[in-house]
């Protein structure tokens, strides 16, 4: 089977951890400092928290913005279920806006719309918007950031897809148009620490707070404490926090993985072209490029012309697994999950996002994929679709 996603690990990475092994430090060590300053420093941000995966990264995101019970976030119903779990982690509410059909991103003439309605109508605002860069594609985030300024809602973007992408000449990750941005380091993603995730801002007053709700809401810095400390044993736990941490074996392993980004980046964009090319004239919508955005294509999401194929997506997706293609389906639209339903949302809330994912299927992209593996699920899916 040819997945459609897969790490890849080289000799200089196993050597890495190697060496974390042999050293003194597990966890809590240098490598994890190094690793921040690198992501941080590639991606133009100030300063960079890593934790244990993006979920944890997107919970304390948004602790750090004090959302709580009573507040509101939105994101995208087109995202993997973390995106709005967060908000109910804190005790907040979630709620989406719909994704405009040609990116599969959140549409933010959309999310206009809903703010407007809700100020003019008395309803609840968003203390928090969650954009998520789909397919490792950036948001509009020029736009998102105006409506935050006038509407006053923060903004974490969720870039798990996205480390390596870049949107208006910057990388994704500086932060220019949000408090805060994630990323994943989940093997399937671009990067892989195995498990692992990284929260990016310029604010140090975000930073100090991430810092902390990583490691217990415990602090050893005298100038936080409620009363002076006892003697150099001391550290006080100020607020509440949790362990998420990342271990010191996981950062360098991101660090060496890191080393190797731009050539990730190039290899998947050379696939998505000739994806592209060799694509071409099939009954099927190709993904859409962004004037504004430099795509680090963690996925490539083709959409079935269902009508004129006579199969459906469940038929095509079958038939190409039967010939040993691992294709799979991003996403099922969070709001149609059972405990968002009983939460109060249902089929038919976001029509966007859902006639996507009737039509969608994500094919094999990863660095390693080469030409002749490539050719094979092209010629699968011709005679899928023939
Ligand atoms: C993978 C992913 C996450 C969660 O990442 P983990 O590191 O597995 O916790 C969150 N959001 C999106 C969009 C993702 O793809």
């Amino acid at each position: 089977m040819i997945p459609y996603g897969r790490q890849d690990i080289s000799d200089a990475d196993i050597a890495a951890v190697v060496d974390v092994l042999r050293s003194d430090w597990l966890t809590q060590g240098p490598a994890i400092e190094r690793f921040e300053q690198a992501v941080a420093s590639y991606s133009g941000a100030r300063y960079a928290v890593a934790v244990c995966n993006a979920t944890a990264a997107l919970h304390i995101a948004c602790l750090a913005l004090d959302l709580g019970e009573g507040d509101l976030l939105w994101t995208s119903p087109n995202t993997f279920v973390a995106s709005a779990n967060c908000a109910l982690y804190c005790g907040a509410d979630a709620g989406f806006v719909d994704i405009d059909g040609a990116s599969y991103n959140l549409d933010p003439d959309q999310l206009e719309a809903k703010l407007a309605h809700a100020a003019a109508h008395g309803g609840k605002l968003p203390k928090i918007v969650i954009p998520v860069h789909f397919a490792g594609q950036s948001c509009d985030m020029a736009r998102i950031h105006a409506l935050s300024q006038r509407y006053g809602f923060a903004v974490i973007e969720d870039a798990s897809h996205a480390i390596g992408a870049s949107y208006q000449q910057a990388r994704v990750g500086c932060c220019a148009f949000s408090d805060m941005t994630v990323f994943s380091f989940h093997p399937v993603k671009i990067v892989t620490t195995g498990e692992g995730g990284m929260v990016l801002t310029n604010r140090r007053d975000l930073y100090d707070k991430l810092v902390r709700l990583r490691s217990h809401g415990i602090t050893r810095d005298p100038a936080m404490m409620d009363e002076s400390p006892e003697g150099a044993w001391s550290y006080q736990q100020v607020e509440l926090g949790f362990n998420y941490r990342i271990t010191d074996l996981q950062a360098a392993l991101g660090t060496s993985q890191l080393t190797r980004l731009d050539a990730f980046i190039s290899r998947r964009r050379y696939l998505a072209k000739r994806y592209d090319r060799l694509l071409e004239g099939l009954p099927l919508e190709r993904p859409r490029g962004s004037q504004l955005a430099s795509s680090a294509w963690h996925l490539y999401v083709i959409r079935l012309h269902l009508d004129a194929l006579g199969k459906d997506r469940r038929q095509v997706f079958d038939e190409l697994r039967a010939r040993g293609i691992g294709v799979n389906v991003h996403y099922i639209p969070v709001h149609t999950q059972p405990h968002y339903r009983r939460r109060g949302f249902a089929a038919g809330d976001f029509p966007v996002a859902e006639q996507y994912y009737r039509e969608a299927i994500s094919l094999p992209m990863f660095y390693a994929l080469d030409d002749a593996r490539q050719d094979q699920v092209v010629a699968a899916l011709r005679e899928v679709l023939a």
